[in-house]
């Protein structure tokens, strides 16, 4: 597989020329430009969550223990509560975290439904959900610019399957086609990826 910096460049390459594009195209304020860069950014590694000593993992991880710890404390603090109660408080909740990313790299596979075309679609209609509220363009744009990201991420890793003998023969590596693929080894994974493509899609361009 292409390494986490090959990722990270490419990715935020493809993100700034994406969001450069669609923001000339749709009109959009060079100040909203820097989050269209940040849905491409989270785009472009988010396929590689589904591997356990992914340094996108690690980095989600760091976020949400973060983001739950501080709320907890604040919330904690808000109530006047004690520091033995805010220290329990946090420590449930940082537990419970803890739980939440044990069950998902149980659950979770590499190069399983998270490299394929359904779920870089799925990841880019997430993306349009959670930046509705900056109004329909810049939703739209963000959401074209976390599928083209999502989609150079399986493109590379495949481009990285292909090794020459010699420097020059061909020779496909054992991961050739597990990244640009649109369904996995597992029938449950495939049908709930789809099943949340189809309540997104409908939910984005069909809801009355
Ligand atoms: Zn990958």
């Amino acid at each position: 597989m292409a390494g986490h910096k090959t990722h990270l460049a490419v990715g935020v390459a493809t993100a700034a020329l994406l969001a450069g594009t669609t923001s000339i195209a749709g009109g959009i304020p060079h100040t909203e430009q820097p989050l269209l860069l940040a849905c491409g950014m989270a785009a472009g590694l988010a396929p590689d969550l589904d591997s356990d000593t992914s340094k996108p993992l690690a980095m989600l991880k760091s976020v949400v223990a973060i983001a739950v710890g501080g709320a907890v404390v604040a919330d904690s603090l808000a109530r006047g509560l004690s520091a033995p109660e805010i220290a329990a408080r946090s420590g449930l909740a940082l537990g419970l975290v803890a739980l939440g990313f044990v069950i998902f790299t149980a659950l979770t596979v590499h190069r399983g439904i998270m490299h394929s075309v359904p779920f870089v679609a799925l990841w880019a209609l997430l993306t349009m959900q959670a930046t509705r509220s900056f109004g329909s363009y810049l939703s739209l744009a963000a959401g074209l610019v976390a599928l083209g990201a999502g989609l150079s991420h399986l493109l590379l890793d495949e481009l990285w399957s292909v090794d020459f003998k010699a420097g020059l023969v061909p020779r496909l590596k054992p991961t050739f086609g597990t990244a640009l693929k649109f369904w996995s080894s597992s029938v449950f994974a495939t049908a709930a990826c789809y099943a949340g493509l189809v309540a997104m899609v409908w939910l984005h361009f069909y809801r009355p």
